[in-house]
């Protein structure tokens, strides 16, 4: 490991400063970016230590906009039983990510952030990875092993997946993010937090130099209350998704009055299922309406030869998901 100054500022404000410098980077619970500096792919000037800043702890899930502050710890959050019977689905989603360990250590703001797990990127024995090293080419795409990668928003420079699980359900319920930075405060959509790859894989997010998310915040909704984290993996205990879906329901009567659906597993960032909520819009919530709205949400998947299971796998998980949310809720 390459030798970094470090720092761990008292205050957002110095902070933010710290951070803007060239070659710095920001560590919270730690839980990926050490894993990233001990194998090479990161190497910062500098490392600025944000855990200590407690106005960015705490959350609330009282009023009628849930507020969750950036170092607000996965386990914590994931295990409160206001958040459980509120919305089962960003519970699920953080217990589903992680061992108990990492859930103590690991934070929402760093976790919202993490790095892809394309194994090319996470390997410096290989040379071609467009995003570890811009220009450099994709070891995926030039004839690697691709079961593990995107099938909607990839680019010809890179078709890594994001791998998250809480990010499914924040960009499905309309989530936003606060940041500070050198400029001041502003607020995200969290659906623009994340950029496509495009021709600049390298670059993940729309933050700035020096921009900390302060917190993360949703409006309340009814789907919350009906909502679900179905996630596929290789193994059930704590891997990466090979497809999953956050889903949330709300009925008028016999028929869907709003439904989101976001996807893991199968995209380049957070990725919302718009598509296939309008098709269940209006209609009784039947198994063929189901298994029509998963058909729908990947009809513009474009797989590569490795990864097309995930059309088949990505559909039935999003019809699950659906059905599963319907048998919670005693529907007919
Ligand atoms: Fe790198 Fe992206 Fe290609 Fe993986 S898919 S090797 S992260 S450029």
């Amino acid at each position: 490991m390459k030798n970094f100054a470090y720092s761990r500022p008292a205050d957002l404000t110095a902070a933010t400063e710290a951070a803007s410098a060239d070659g710095t980077r920001i560590i919270a619970g730690g839980t990926t970016m050490v894993d990233l500096l001990k194998i090479g792919v990161l190497n910062p000037e500098a490392l600025v230590d944000i855990s200590g800043i407690t106005d960015l702890r705490g959350y609330d899930v009282s009023s009628d906009r849930m507020r969750f502050g950036a170092l607000s710890m996965m386990s914590t959050v994931g295990d409160d039983p206001d958040v459980i019977a509120a919305f089962p689905a960003l519970s699920e989603s953080l217990w589903k990510a992680a061992s108990p360990q990492l859930r103590n250590a690991a934070t929402l703001g760093g976790n919202i952030l993490q790095h892809t797990r394309c194994p090319y990127y996470r390997d410096t024995a290989y040379a071609q990875c467009n995003k570890r090293s811009p220009g450099s080419g994709c070891a995926a795409l030039e004839g690697g092993e691709t079961t593990l990668h995107a099938i909607l928003g990839g680019s010809s420079s890179c078709v890594a997946k994001y791998p998250g699980d809480f990010a499914q359900v924040l960009v499905a319920f309309d989530a936003e993010v606060t940041t500070q930075g050198p400029g001041g405060t502003r607020t995200i959509a969290f659906a623009q937090l994340h950029r496509l790859p495009g021709d600049t894989p390298h670059i993940e997010t729309v933050l700035e130099p020096g921009e900390i998310v302060t917190a993360i915040e949703l409006p309340m909704i009814p789907a919350m209350t009906n909502s679900t984290y179905l996630k596929a993996r290789d193994r059930e205990s704590y891997a990466f998704a090979s497809a999953s879906a956050a889903v949330g329901v709300e009925m008028d009567g016999d028929t869907v009055r709003d439904v989101r659906i976001g996807l893991g597993g199968v995209a380049s960032v957070p990725w919302r299922a718009t598509a296939a909520e309008d098709s269940l819009k209006g209609k009784p919530l039947t198994e063929e309406a189901a298994r029509e709205a998963g058909r729908i949400a990947f009809q513009d998947a474009e797989p590569l030869e490795g990864s097309a299971y995930k059309i088949k796998l990505g559909a039935d998980v999003v019809a699950g998901a659906l059905l599963q949310v319907k048998t919670r809720m005693g529907a007919e």
